[in-house]
């Protein structure tokens, strides 16, 4: 429960909803986070963004539930919508019904997070903290910019930052600093972060306004729509505990043609070791596991397979 004696400021425009508690905490002047966070709410462990919603946000959900409607919270304040089109329909029900008591820290998750870049720190972009510092002075966490499939600012074409080129430092959590930095230095070895406008190729253009469609709007699609859609596509009907072997040996063939298909540079963008992913023939990519299989992979795996099979329109087309 948090005390009455909190009193959070109000969100920003786009602020992750995790970035209130990080603002919070700089009013108070201390500098050491987890001591003082601690005695306020009952888990601020796994400061990270790659947990869509857990007993935390809800506690902080409760704090705004009187001056913002839980929609508008959701959209704008987490990373529900962009996650949405990958969870189980049951899960996405379990939302509809706005629990906030429900942990969406999906255990299934664990081990491919693990394998990607971007989910396991704080994001930011420097313009953006330029913009904010001046217009709501100081800096904070965007939800768009903890899209993983996101590598530029969607308000700018600046590459995000996420670790110090120098000492390698991220924000892994708040312990050592809490909010970006308006300064544009690291906080750990005070090294200035190196700014990057550069262009991208339009397969990694394409990349960034399908992650940002899918936060803006929400597809009404569910992961069992999309693995129905997979199925229906790759046309060997709904198999059964039976396959005959000429039926598996196409599939296999199928995986292995998907497997060689996938760009291991355009990948090294989002994965933290592509090329040995790519050759242990990770369950990442395994096309006829996630199409047949009740197998949960991240949104990147799930967009490549959708675009392989000519089918990455959907998830922007249906609502
Ligand atoms: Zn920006
Ligand atoms: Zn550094």
């Amino acid at each position: 429960m948090i005390p009455r004696t909190v009193s959070f400021p109000h969100l920003l425009p786009n602020e992750h909803l995790l970035s209130v508690v990080a603002r919070w905490f700089n009013q108070t002047g201390h500098n050491n986070f987890y001591e003082i966070t601690k005695s306020y709410f009952k888990s601020t462990e796994n400061l990270i963004p790659y947990v869509v919603w857990n007993t935390l946000y809800a506690e902080i959900a409760k704090h705004y539930q009187h001056s913002m409607c839980f929609e508008q919270l959701i959209n704008d304040h987490t990373l529900l919508n962009y996650y949405r089109p990958f969870m189980s329909s049951s899960k996405r029900e379990i939302f509809k019904a706005c629990d906030l008591a429900l942990d969406m820290d999906d255990k299934k998750y664990v081990t491919s997070r693990k394998l990607l870049l971007h989910v396991t720190c704080w994001r930011w972009c420097p313009d953006c903290v330029n913009e904010d510092t001046a217009e709501f002075g100081g800096s904070y966490w965007h939800t768009y910019h903890q899209i993983p499939t996101m590598l530029k600012c969607y308000r700018h074409d600046t590459t995000l930052l996420s670790s110090c080129g120098h000492c390698g430092f991220m924000y892994k959590g708040f312990y050592r600093a809490w909010l970006p930095p308006e300064n544009n230095q690291c906080t750990k070895c005070a090294k200035k972060y190196e700014i990057e406008r550069s262009s991208i190729c339009s397969k990694r253009n394409w990349f960034e306004s399908m992650s940002y469609y899918l936060q803006e709007q929400s597809s009404a699609l569910s992961l069992d729509d999309l693995r129905r859609l997979m199925r229906a596509k790759i046309d060997k009907g709904d198999l059964s505990n039976y396959t005959s072997p000429r039926i598996r040996n196409e599939l296999s063939r199928l995986n292995t043609h998907y497997a060689n298909s996938i760009d291991t540079n355009f990948m090294s963008n989002y994965l933290k070791k592509p090329s040995k992913l790519l050759s242990n023939k990770s369950q990442l990519f395994n096309l006829t596991q996630v199409a047949y299989r009740d197998m949960v992979i991240p949104p990147l795996a799930i967009i490549i397979m959708l675009e392989y099979l000519g089918l990455a329109d959907t998830l922007t087309r249906a609502n």
